[in-house]
């Protein structure tokens, strides 16, 4: 297989017709067409083999999770996805990866209607990077310093799961007398939630317009909830007894790894938002019918930082709040 075979492959598997695509892939560049009164959203996300994915991920798998983790960036906008750049560094052309992985990430580019419109092939240890693009009218983008002290903070699905699949996935500890007993299907649908996140586009559109503030989590609800506090200069008071764990979660793991992985486990995707308290209801009911739900953990205050107390109101101390390169 050479360059152009594996660009025409990801042309071919990765085809979504747009009106607002002029010129897609096969030009020295794309012609795309912004729609009048929206903004352009664009954000990039890099992958890196045994950094972001195990060296022994499935390639369906990494195309997946290279466009989801894009996708939520737009999603933590309240951005409508359109348009992708993929730029591909791969250690050899191996056919069969190259197929795999352009039906993973075609397969949620087709679910959100979005189109690669480019991008760029080169040989290297495996990378993978994506730019995403999405629109938003002027003046509605969801964003980090919008938080009021008085709001409620939310957060959608459930919180943990993706760093628990990461755990079942630890030789050293999969010999654990916990994980040995599990009931079946649970470590498989943690190990899901980490290879295959789902991102929450839907919910950000819900949320356009209504949150006061919005983040994506993916490097810890703490890092990334002290994120939206710092930009809004506020702080946070978070319940960890309110904090949402799938039946897996709470099946495979006890209290403690359950609150770590909740509150600094990284990779889960969900959206943090704060919001007005009279606004919860409504909200929470479009959101459930929109296919995912969200839970009130908590509330923004005064004071700057983010504390964690159990229901009791004893404080949580956290050994590591989140997921950092170079630290
Ligand atoms: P150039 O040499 O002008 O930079 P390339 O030969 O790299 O062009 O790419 C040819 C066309 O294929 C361009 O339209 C480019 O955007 C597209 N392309 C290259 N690699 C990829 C890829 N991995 N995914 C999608 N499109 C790609
Ligand atoms: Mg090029």
């Amino acid at each position: 297989m050479r360059e152009f075979d594996i660009i025409a492959m990801i042309r071919e598997r990765c085809a979504v017709a747009r009106e607002d695509v002029r010129l897609g892939i096969g030009d020295d560049a794309a012609l795309l067409a912004v729609p009048s009164g929206q903004l352009l959203a664009v954000s990039t996300d890099t992958l890196v083999a045994g950094v972001h994915f195990p060296h022994s991920a499935k390639a369906y798998d990494i195309g997946w999770k290279a466009l989801a983790v894009n996708l939520s960036d737009l999603a933590a906008m309240g951005a409508t996805p359109a348009w992708a750049i993929l730029a591909l560094t791969l250690p050899d052309a191996d056919p069969h990866w190259v197929s795999e992985f352009a039906d993973g990430l075609a397969a949620l580019a087709r679910e959100f209607k979005l189109a690669v419109v480019g991008g760029d092939t080169t040989q290297g240890p495996l990378g993978i990077t994506i730019t995403v693009h999405g629109f938003v009218p002027e003046g509605a983008a969801l964003l980090r310093d919008g938080a009021h002290v008085g709001d409620a903070i939310f957060v959608t699905g459930t919180l943990g799961d993706a760093a628990a699949g990461l755990r079942c996935l630890d030789k050293n500890d999969a010999g654990s007398d916990r994980l040995l007993s599990a009931p079946i299907g649970t470590r498989e649908a943690l190990i899901a939630r980490l290879n295959r996140p789902t991102p929450r586009v839907a919910q950000g559109l819900v949320l356009r317009g209504r949150a006061s503030a919005c983040i994506d989590v993916s490097d810890g609800l703490l890092a990334d909830l002290g994120h939206v506090c710092k930009a809004s200069g506020v702080g946070a008071d978070v319940d960890v007894d309110c904090l949402p764990a799938s039946s897996a979660l709470a099946t495979l793991f006890d209290e403690d790894a359950r609150r770590a992985f909740q509150l600094a486990g990284g990779d889960d995707y969900e959206l943090c938002f704060s919001l007005a308290e009279a606004e919860a209801p409504s909200l929470l009911g479009d959101l459930a019918r929109s296919g995912c739900g969200a839970s009130r953990i908590g509330r923004i205050v005064t004071e700057p930082g983010v504390r964690v107390r159990d229901s009791s109101g004893n404080a949580v101390a956290i050994a590591r709040p989140g997921w950092e390169h170079f630290a």
